[in-house]
């Protein structure tokens, strides 16, 4: 059974393909010579996760999964959200995201936030969604050096580090992302004759 993940990032579906059922292979849009990038045109993570699946299914008619993944801040009203990746504008960068998530809550006590990942899943002609989520805080600084994105400003709770201080499977164990991915297995386990 082929499972085609929405993506162009090879490590993503590497480590997706390292927790699905035996069975089941995923495919990237690169595997199948697709070049184009999907435009995340949607106000919600949701929609742009429902949006990249279609896409691929109008395309290709195959079985399919996409995700979207952002940091929701409490006292920022749940910025950067669906905006993450480009919260300080184009081009994408982190450190500059990252600065603009401090200097807004300069001032700010409450530094509570939540990563939130949501998969789309088109399966047997049906829709479903999985939803991921890790709830902690920002520190005042950053701090560690692993990771990618806003992690050197995310503390889990419970956790007395960021991600970025964290091993990468330490991360991977509780990550809003493997919540969400943990969820579509069961489902697919459940799938499985
Ligand atoms: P994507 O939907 O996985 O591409 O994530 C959108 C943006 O959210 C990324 O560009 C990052 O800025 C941020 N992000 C997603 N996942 C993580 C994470 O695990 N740690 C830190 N930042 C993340």
């Amino acid at each position: 059974m082929q499972l085609i993940f929405a993506t162009h990032n090879k490590n993503k579906a590497i480590e997706i393909q390292s927790i699905v059922p035996e069975g089941i292979q995923i495919i990237t849009l690169d595997d199948l010579n697709c070049k184009e990038d999907i435009p995340e045109t949607e106000k919600t993570l949701e929609g742009n996760a429902v949006l990249k699946s279609r896409f691929v299914v109008e395309k290709f008619h195959l079985n399919c999964f996409a995700d979207d993944t952002g940091l929701e801040i409490e006292a920022l009203n749940g910025e950067p959200g669906v905006y993450s990746a480009r919260y300080a504008g184009e081009p994408c960068d982190s450190e500059r995201n990252m600065q603009r998530v401090l200097d807004n809550l300069s001032e700010v006590e409450n530094r509570n936030a939540q990563f939130r990942t949501v998969i789309s899943l088109f399966w047997e002609g049906e829709m479903y969604l999985f939803e991921g989520v890790v709830k902690g805080r920002i520190v005042e600084e950053k701090r560690g050096e692993d990771g990618f994105g806003y992690d050197p400003i995310f503390e889990p709770e419970n956790c007395g580090k960021t991600f970025a201080e964290m091993h990468l499977t330490e991360k991977n164990n509780l990550s809003h992302r493997s919540r969400a991915l943990k969820k579509m297995v069961e489902f697919l386990q459940t799938q499985k004759k």
